[in-house]
């Protein structure tokens, strides 16, 4: 089979297409036949060896898989061939500790689903969650590390409900974007904000009450409190970390809830803890994606509640291309990568 593998970590020009056997499946592991596959920005930082663990060369990364079963481990139980799947970034185990306290994203045995920048990847069932005919694989394949983690975010860690105000910071991003389309259907009033003005018009069709567009550094607080009556917002979902936290936290009303979802740069903040019980705070880490918030995520994206954007989808051969893109973060939306031979159409 056709693949982009890395015999090194090094710059996108790193990888190579080459013909190397299917991978053998095990145990509980399926073969899925990939048909789209999302380039992360963890495909970054493992490709150019920021990122270490779990590495070993040579190796095919790609972590955002969409595709078809098309053969099944002894073990496998609930997955047949022919069914169309999408993944979760790991698989867990079911048995341990956390696993069976509902903690799946914690499991000490938790192992990397890799793979989809080959045409075929060798995955445990575990990772897989079905995905219904209406929704095309190149959607499908973002779900998990976006709309999923989103969900994670608005629904289960912070709790949003009906009539609350909630600021998503990041909010033309991977998962600021899908945080801003489910808060509004929560029924939520939203205040979305972004760094640039070009996003406003889309982040308005997308479900933002109001969009601010910040400049990197500007304490934006002050535009909320105009906008809440002088309270702040009940809710923040934080996609951006370090950059925008003392805006954010300046924006929080009274026992608000600060939920964060990601960490742009690795800067760290200071602040008077005072500051969060005076203002009776609750902060609150989201990680990753379980298998049900992913089955939700899909379901609801085949409802047409969220509504992933798609910049481009490339064949596998540009790869270093999509890379490139990913890295320079000057497109708004996702990048797919297709691994199918270039003679194949549409992605279903
Ligand atoms: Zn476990």
């Amino acid at each position: 089979m056709r693949a982009a593998v890395l015999h090194a970590p090094g710059p996108p020009e790193a990888f190579k297409i080459e013909d190397i056997p299917v991978p053998a499946i095990h145990g509980n592991q399926v073969l899925v036949q990939v048909a789209a596959c999302g380039v992360s920005s963890k495909d970054v930082v493992e490709r150019n060896g920021t990122y270490r663990r779990d590495m070993s060369f040579p190796i095919v990364i790609g972590m955002e898989i969409a595709g078809t079963v098309v053969a099944c481990g002894p073990d496998v139980v609930d997955l047949s061939i022919g069914e169309r799947v999408c993944t979760k970034a790991f698989s867990s185990c079911g048995q341990c500790r956390h696993c069976r306290n509902g903690h799946e994203t914690t499991c000490a045995r938790r192992a990397p689903v890799r793979g989809g920048y080959g045409e075929f990847a060798a995955i445990a069932a575990d990772a897989c969650v079905r995905i219904p005919a209406e929704l095309s694989f190149e959607v499908a394949c973002t779900l998990g590390p976006g709309a999923g983690v989103a969900l994670n975010a608005v629904r289960d860690t912070a709790g949003v409900k009906l009539g609350e105000i909630v600021l998503i910071s990041g909010a033309s991003g991977g998962v600021g974007l899908p945080a801003l389309q489910l808060a509004k259907a929560a029924g939520a009033r939203t205040i979305a904000v972004t760094r640039g003005d070009a996003k406003t018009a889309g982040l308005l069709e997308d479900g933002a009450d109001e969009v601010i567009v910040a400049p990197a550094g500007h304490n934006f607080a002050k535009q909320v409190r105009a906008l809440t009556d002088g309270e702040g917002v009940d809710v923040v979902i934080d996609t951006v970390g370090s950059s925008v936290f003392h805006a954010c936290f300046d924006a929080l009303a009274m026992h608000g809830r600060y939920a964060l979802v990601g960490q742009l740069t690795g800067e760290e903040v200071s602040i008077n803890l005072a500051r969060i019980f005076f203002k009776r705070a609750h902060l609150l880490g989201v990680g990753s994606v379980s298998r049900a918030q992913l089955e939700d995520a899909v379901a609801l994206a085949a409802r047409g509640v969220l509504r992933p954007r798609l910049a481009r989808t490339l064949p596998l051969d540009e790869i270093a291309a999509a890379h490139r893109s990913v890295e320079s973060g000057s497109l708004s939306g996702r990048i797919i990568v297709k691994p199918g031979r270039l003679t194949e159409k549409g992605g279903t």
